[in-house]
């Protein structure tokens, strides 16, 4: 392969690379988010318990109270009953009772209801602490992994921007130019292999006589795919190539990308 291609398709590797470590630095804020949102949700589970706990108390005083009333009613009338002279006056007071007492019945039902409810969301609290305990110390976890994946990724960014910087010098300016241009419009890939004559990335078949040009060691210009722009480099089939090499793992990484076939169109 011609050392400038070589050169050019090891920055390829790289800028891939790069692409993914800022992708990924791009994502670590949103985790950190879910993590956060995490304990803001249990939080807020046991405020709605506590606020549930708090109304429930409220409403179960409410109905002790009209247990408490309608028993003294009840009291009331059986007292006054025993007064009347009238057979009729008697009876609406029996009747009386009877209201009251079902009163009485219903209120504490209302009561018992109540009681039990409490008892519910006494529980929901404790099971909503606990789980606050739990999900602290996950979040604890969590953003201590994601600053640390945030320091890996910023000094192999860095490491991979230096080395940017060594291949770029590497590369012929013209040739850069290009691959700059593709690139920027490509998804980050300026370069692609041509193997069984055809593009690797989007597959468009390479005219006979690039694909002879490009096969030449001395060939000095510069072909790109008619399709999709790319750079395009001449790949030993894989008996000849040497296997694991660098310029080799970069053809590899670089065929790798396979969602290109898409963009082939829309040139
Ligand atoms: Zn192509």
């Amino acid at each position: 392969m011609r050392p400038e291609i070589k050169s050019l398709v090891e920055l390829q590797s790289v800028d891939m690379r790069l692409a993914e470590l800022r992708a990924s630095l791009e994502a670590l804020p949103k985790q950190l988010a879910e993590t956060e949102k995490q304990l803001i949700d249990a939080r807020q589970n046991l405020a709605s318990a506590k606020e549930a706990l708090k109304t429930s108390t409220k409403d179960r005083k409410t109905f002790e109270m009209d247990v408490e009333a309608w028993k003294e009613k009840a009291r009331k009338y059986r007292d006054q009953s025993l007064a009347v002279k009238t057979n009729d006056a008697y009876k609406a007071l029996q009747h009386e009772i009877q209201y009251a007492e079902t009163e009485v019945a219903q209120a504490e039902d209302r009561l018992l209801e109540r009681m039990v409810a409490g008892e519910d969301f006494d529980r929901q609290i404790k099971a909503a602490e606990q789980a606050i305990v739990g999900v602290e110390r996950m979040a604890l976890a969590s953003r201590q992994e994601i600053k640390a994946k945030q320091t890996a990724l910023q000094q192999e960014l860095a490491a991979k921007q230096a080395e940017r910087q060594q291949k770029i010098a590497a590369v012929p300016e013209e040739l850069y130019k290009v691959y700059e241009r593709v690139a920027g419009r490509r998804n980050h890939i300026g370069v692609a292999a041509v193997r069984e004559e055809a593009c690797t990335l989007c597959g468009v078949r390479i005219r006979p006589h690039v694909f002879q040009e490009l096969r030449r060691e001395d060939c000095t210009d510069i072909f790109q795919c008619e399709t999709c722009t790319r750079i395009l480099y001449y790949v030993e089939p894989e008996p000849a190539a040497a296997p694991g090499g660098p310029a080799e793992s970069a053809n590899v990484r670089a065929n790798g990308i396979s969602t290109d076939g898409a963009s082939a169109t829309n040139v």
